[in-house]
């Protein structure tokens, strides 16, 4: 298990072929205004890649926007709303076909109001991470090692999340439900591009 690190790409053949997890840091949480930092990526075989960007990148980074593009390759998020608009934000890419933890978490975990990537690790893999690093400056030049830890963690665990719940999913028959939120995941983050963000269209109000 180790955390590589690179500068505004990753390099070419460090991931094994399938599912990559995937997680941002950026400045804060409005998109156009709280630039992409960091963007972290895992095979699931036990590493983890943190590509940062600089103040002032052009965010060319062609090995990792030929990872995020291929339709080959599912994308894991938890959240991930958030995380393709800003891939579609800075690298230009749409980062699917997506899964995303934390709706099968709602669509599965009906007990509880608890969808948190914390909570969830904690109840269907029994293991502890540290949300500290949250809300820290992602924009440093130099990042803490807790910094790049909690990054790491971020990644790492999904998964193996993915794995519990579908298990979940299909013992309920939502897995349907499920895949069709999944696809509609990267239009809903462009509604949030778009002007969008807090309107439910589908509202009545
Ligand atoms: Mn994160």
């Amino acid at each position: 298990m180790t955390v590589h690190f690179h500068e505004e790409d990753l390099p070419a053949g460090v991931l094994a072929p399938g599912p990559v997890a995937v997680d941002t840091e950026t400045m804060g949480l409005i998109t156009p205004r709280d630039r992409l930092c960091v963007v972290q990526i895992s095979d699931g075989k036990g590493d983890e890649h943190l590509v940062r960007f600089a103040a002032g990148s052009d965010y060319a980074a062609p090995n990792l926007r030929a990872v995020l593009a291929d339709p080959e390759r599912l994308k894991l998020y938890h959240f991930g709303r958030f995380d393709i608009a800003a891939l579609k934000h800075y690298l230009g890419v749409v980062a699917a076909p997506v899964y995303c933890t934390k709706i099968a978490s709602r669509l599965i975990r009906t007990y509880t109001d608890r969808h948190g990537l914390k909570e969830l690790v904690r109840e269907l893999l029994g293991q502890d991470i540290s949300k500290q690093q949250q809300s820290s400056d992602w924009g440093n030049p130099t990042l803490t090692d807790a910094q790049k830890d909690y990054a790491a963690s971020d990644v790492r665990f999904l998964h193996a999340l993915r794995t519990e719940l579908n298990k979940r999913l299909e013992r309920e028959g939502r897995m349907e439900l499920a895949q069709a939120c999944f696809d509609f995941l990267p239009h809903r983050a462009e509604l949030d591009l778009a002007g969008w963000p807090e309107i439910d269209i589908f509202s009545h109000m």
